[in-house]
């Protein structure tokens, strides 16, 4: 196997592992409001892309540039952002010391 696409593989490896992490709750794509020190997740106001029935994106591969509210979750989110609950996959696996308390759901 040549070094390129053994690389390749590692790096589509690695990537995979970081997706798996994701529980697709769906939590994250509804309206927040942010202040310096919580955030209010809105569960009755959900981002226009998402499907309630099946909790998925309908513009999954193009959300970037479709939906202007819409982010990538980087490790950054996991470690320190407000904006994810502490029940998301990548709160639980990388903020297991919870110093950084999530974002609190209003049903
Ligand atoms: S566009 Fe982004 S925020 Fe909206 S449903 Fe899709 S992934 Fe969620
Ligand atoms: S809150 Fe976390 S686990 Fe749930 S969909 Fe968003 S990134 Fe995935």
């Amino acid at each position: 196997m040549s070094i390129l696409r053994s690389l390749r593989r590692k790096l589509k490896d690695s990537r995979n592992r970081w997706e798996d992490l994701c529980k697709k709750c769906g939590i994250c794509c509804y309206a927040k409001d942010g202040g310096l020190l919580r955030t209010v997740i809105y569960m009755n106001k959900p981002c226009e892309y998402f499907d309630k029935r099946t909790k998925l994106c309908k513009v999954y591969e193009e959300r970037f540039r479709v939906c202007q509210f819409c982010g990538k979750v980087r490790i950054y989110h996991a470690l320190f952002s407000r904006c994810l609950p502490d029940t998301c996959g990548y709160v639980e696996h990388y903020r297991r010391w919870r110093l950084v308390r999530g974002a609190e759901i209003k049903r």
